[in-house]
């Protein structure tokens, strides 16, 4: 998955032509800037390869989240679903707004389970919010039609499937508002950095105002506009844009890369009895980003990892140990742990996750070990580390 593997002259030429300028900042300074202006090219190449009508750029993922909310008018006490196994930045852009992060089961395709979603809307629910986490996809299907059946917002989290579709549609673009994050770590990177996209013009007008302190960005002078809301500041600067457009111009190459690695690593355990894989929902296509499977129980599970990183692949994951991505570790969450005092929307509405029960969840993600795709291994190095693993896991079974 990580673009910053692959980094070089086209993205030094782009931050060159941007400090060739002085001009950093993606607003104003019409006249120094020479015609650059990179984060709203790369802002025109994301919804054309997007396919949608509208993309605004932002300073991470994070603040992607936040501001997509934001933008559809998403706040104080309003109820957010979303699942147990994903990043925390999505119970933190809920409650950065105020809003109430209420987390589902996921299932066997590693994301929301529509009927763990069915069972927690209640009247207050505004969002459901699927993460297509490790380079596959939630049952959209499946969700749109509940979103449509009680008038909510579907809200996609694309930022670990990027390049992924459904029913043929980019992942991203078949909810309401899609998010992706360019951070060092994602298939394409900007440094630090993060979009919505979106075929509803208000929420993008929405989001392009509130992530410039409400800005109306009318006319040429930054100092006259007006602000017609609140806002914030979520801005991404010209050189982080610079880096992402040279970038995205690299996606699909990218994206064919990981899937000839993926292949190759799972054409090794197709094999192997008692390992099966993460199900991709019908109409998915995957972004390849990681490969997942199943161990028959916990405990194999935990002892492939072991295996594994003791054969010296690295970037092999056990998420239900691990600390960022799995609800078990989200103690300052459960606890409501902040530097300050929280609304008293999230201090009374916030469920007691002391009690629940995610015992659905821990069915799979016990059993779950992931290993991200990289996209610097020539071909004999996943060959060589196919056969290390089928090799490791194979007698453990
Ligand atoms: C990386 C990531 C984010 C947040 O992105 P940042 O740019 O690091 O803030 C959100 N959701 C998921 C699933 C992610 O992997």
């Amino acid at each position: 998955m990580p673009g910053f593997e692959l980094f070089g002259d086209q993205e030094r030429a782009a931050v060159q032509e941007v400090l060739d300028t002085g001009v950093l900042m993606r607003y104003g300074f019409d006249g120094m800037r020479n015609g650059h202006w990179k984060a709203k090219e790369l802002e025109t190449a994301l919804a054309v390869r997007m396919q949608v009508k509208h993309a605004q750029l932002l300073s991470s993922g994070t603040a992607a989240l936040t501001v997509a909310l934001a933008s559809a008018g998403i706040g104080a006490g309003d109820e957010v679903i979303m699942p147990t196994f994903t990043f925390v930045a999505s119970f933190e852009s809920i409650l950065a707004l105020g809003a109430i992060p209420v987390l589902v089961d996921i299932d066997d395709t590693l994301t929301l389970d529509p009927r763990a979603v069915e069972n927690a809307i209640t009247e207050r629910t505004k969002v459901v919010m699927p993460v297509h986490m490790c380079g596959s996809m939630a049952d959209l299907k499946a969700l749109k039609a509940l979103c449509e059946k009680h008038g909510l917002l579907l809200l996609e989290d694309a930022c670990q499937a990027i390049g992924g579709t459904f029913e043929g549609v980019p992942l991203g673009s078949y909810g309401d508002i899609g998010c992706f994050s360019f951070d060092y770590v994602k298939t394409i990177t900007c440094g630090e950095g993060g979009a919505i996209i979106t075929n509803n013009s208000v929420y993008h007008k929405n989001a392009d105002h509130f992530s410039d302190h409400g800005h109306d960005h009318i006319g040429l002078d930054r100092g006259a506009e007006s602000h017609p809301f609140l806002g914030y500041n979520y801005r991404i600067s010209e050189l982080n844009a610079a880096v992402g457009l040279a970038q995205i111009m690299r996606l699909d190459a990218f994206l064919a890369l990981q899937k000839k690695h993926y292949t190759i690593l799972r054409d090794a355990l197709e094999p192997i009895e008692g390992v099966t894989f993460r199900r991709v929902p019908e109409g998915g296509e995957e972004s390849y980003a990681f490969l997942n499977f199943f161990l028959p129980d916990e405990g194999t599970a935990k002892a492939v990892h072991r295996s594994l990183i003791a054969a010296g692949l690295d970037a092999c994951f056990y998420w239900y140990d691990n600390n960022w991505h799995y609800y078990r570790k989200w103690d300052h969450l459960v606890e409501k742990k902040s530097l300050g005092k929280l609304p008293i929307e999230v201090r009374e509405g916030l469920p007691d996750y002391k009690r629940a029960d995610f015992s659905k969840s821990d069915h799979w993600m016990g059993r779950t070990v992931s290993c991200l795709i990289k996209l610097g291994w020539t071909v004999e190095e996943v060959r060589e580390r196919a056969a290390i693993m089928a090799k490791t896991i194979e007698p453990q079974l």
